[in-house]
């Protein structure tokens, strides 16, 4: 979150500087199935926003000191490419690369069925081509659904939005001028069926009544977002069947 400036972020005609409404989000795009040695892989663009994912496992934790004798580890490890910003960014892993890989790890761990794996570990790799604000919560969006593409058991998906606080407006899905020059940013992430929360940050200042519309219209949002995920999902396993039962015909 940046200092408030005196830059204008609502226009006039009281849309937003991209021309969204209020609880408009940006377009989303996913697709499985990118990279051909991963075990699941996805590709989101979410507004300006490039992410992509691979999963590995699961497979036996390595250093064994890190295997859990009662289940899986979810290792997400989270990275912005320097040229993703506008500035070079500094290669390499720093301390908001490290808090997002745990917050994620964390996050997918409640939707993975981590005890069916003993023993194992199972690697996110996420990187982050072109960053445009709310990446934490896309890249979690897309993870799961590279989850799922890697056919690893899950209770139920991992789905994420941010709300935030704009000149005393509340506003879905902040833009990069948003996050950077608007009064407070709220990512959060729940398990798409039963909604429990599994990722919640923020940043800056919100009333109580304030956080309740951003909380609320980010609940509204995951649902359009879970089903953004489950046609990438069905797309995979449409092509899928296809090419089986194209195999099957030969
Ligand atoms: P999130 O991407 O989850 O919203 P932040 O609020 O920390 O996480 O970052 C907001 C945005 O600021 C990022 O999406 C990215 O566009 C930009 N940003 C983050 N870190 C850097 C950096 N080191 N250099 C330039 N821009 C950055």
């Amino acid at each position: 979150m940046g200092t408030p400036s005196d830059k204008k972020l609502i226009n006039e005609n009281g849309l937003r500087l991209d021309g969204r409404g209020d609880e408009e989000l940006r377009p989303i795009k996913i697709s499985t199935d990118i990279l051909e040695r991963a075990d699941g892989s996805a590709f989101m663009e979410w507004g300006g926003n490039k992410i992509l994912v691979a999963v590995y496992g699961p497979r036996e934790a390595y250093p064994k000191h890190t295997q859990d004798i009662e289940k899986s580890v979810v290792k997400a490890r989270y990275n912005m490419a320097a040229f993703s910003v506008d500035e070079r960014k500094r290669p390499g892993p720093d301390r908001r690369s490290t808090e997002i890989s745990k917050v994620i790890s964390e996050a997918l761990s409640a939707a993975v069925m981590v005890e069916q794996f003993p023993r194992t570990q199972i690697d996110v790799f996420i990187e982050v081509i072109q960053a445009d604000a709310g990446t934490r919560i896309a890249s979690l969006t897309a993870a799961s659904v590279a989850l799922a593409s890697a056919g690893i058991p899950m209770r139920d998906m991992v789905v994420g939005c941010s709300a935030g606080k704009v000149e005393d407006r509340i506003v879905l899905d902040l833009s990069k001028d948003e996050d950077n020059f608007g009064q407070a940013d709220l990512p959060m992430a729940v398990l798409s069926k039963n909604k429990q929360v599994v990722l919640i940050q923020m940043d800056g200042d919100l009333s109580k009544e304030e956080f309740a519309r951003a909380t609320d219209m980010i609940m509204k949002a995951t649902d359009r977002i879970a089903e953004i995920q489950r046609k990438a999902l069905s797309e995979k396993y449409k092509i899928e069947n296809l090419s089986e039962s194209q195999n099957g015909g030969e």
